[in-house]
């Protein structure tokens, strides 16, 4: 398959030969940008000057970036010797960004970063534009993915909670610190219910603030509120530590993943809520149909090698996974 650009997969992240730059790494070579501020795609080296939007680069600070950032405002062009690049915003979380680089000859590759085309309550709406080349994340690359409307899925959780409160039990939702715990909480505060949040989620929760999220009644997880009547909002991996002991509590897994039923036996969870932060299969699709690529590289799908296959007949494209060798055995954030 033709490779214009010279797009490699790195260990994290990926090299782009012609023109030299590196998007979520700082190991390659050019200048490093950065999509959004989860931990699989900021810089490896804190130290490391990098590119990013500005609430990403709010994020990567509270997450311990000491090194510059020099912030691209979405949708305008930053010039290069011979090339030029823009952020677009990929609607994943707070400042998450799409990579827009366009050459001389005038050849344009995207890089997706992570994304979605749903409209997120606590991050910007996605934007495509038309590219040459498309490297994008096909986490959910496979048919059986199709999330139900999100409103549904936020009213059942909001009811769970309800009920939960009312027969004096503990409702404990399950979602990564960095957007979807926001997303959580801006679902239970607009039904009014109070909140105790975890303090990994606490910390970026207060960037989220300034950029003009308000959280309703919310307070940091501590000893003294745990006996409230409150929802309370936690990162996965802190479950059995919170509430093994806590016979009160019932979990409910916020995920794309809580679509497959075989996750509720490792959560312990009461409600499965398949709330993502990543396109589905259909939103992918769509996608393509947006950027409409001669040349496709999808990567961090289970089976991105069949999801390259499988598009590549559809639109009748050069396709080809990227990482293919790489096999995905953990949910991403
Ligand atoms: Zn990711
Ligand atoms: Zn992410």
């Amino acid at each position: 398959m033709e490779n214009p650009f010279g797009i490699r997969s790195l260990a994290r992240g990926f090299q782009v030969a012609t023109p030299e730059v590196q998007f979520d790494t700082v190991n390659g070579r050019g200048p490093a940008i950065i999509s959004h501020a989860h931990a699989d795609h900021v810089a490896e080296n804190p130290k490391k000057p990098v590119f990013a939007s500005p609430p990403t680069a709010d994020l990567l600070r509270a997450r311990g970036h000491v090194g510059d950032i020099e912030k691209l405002e979405f949708g305008q062009w930053r010039n290069f010797d011979g090339w030029r690049l823009k952020l677009l915003p990929a609607g994943h979380i707070l400042g998450s960004a799409q990579v827009l680089v366009e050459r001389a000859d005038g050849l344009r590759l995207l890089y997706t970063g992570d994304m979605k085309t749903r409209r997120g309550r606590t991050c910007e709406m996605a934007e495509f534009e038309p590219a040459d080349d498309l490297l994008t994340e096909c986490t959910f690359g496979m048919p059986i993915f199709r999330f139900p409307p999100e409103e549904e899925v936020a009213a059942t959780m909001v009811e769970w909670a309800r009920t939960c409160i009312a027969d004096g039990l503990i409702p404990v939702f399950l979602g990564y610190s960095l957007g979807k715990g926001q997303e959580i909480m801006s679902i239970l505060a607009e039904a009014g219910i109070p909140m105790l949040v975890h303090s990994s989620m606490w910390h970026v929760t207060e960037v989220y603030k300034r950029w003009g999220y308000s959280f309703g009644q919310a307070v940091r997880y501590s000893i003294v509120s745990r006996g409230e009547k409150r929802a309370w909002v936690i990162p996965p991996h802190v479950r059995a530590n919170m509430t093994d002991r806590v016979t009160r509590a019932r979990i409910c897994y916020v995920s794309g993943w809580a679509l497959m039923e075989s996750r509720r036996e490792s959560y312990r969870a009461s409600l499965m809520a398949p709330i993502s932060d990543h396109a589905d299969y259909y939103e992918l699709i769509d996608v393509i149909e947006r950027v409409a690529p001669k040349r496709l590289w999808p990567v961090h799908g289970p089976r991105a090698d069949l999801f390259a296959a499988e598009m590549g007949a559809r639109f009748n494209i050069q396709s080809i996974a990227l990482d293919m060798l790489v096999e995905e055995k953990q949910p991403r954030e």
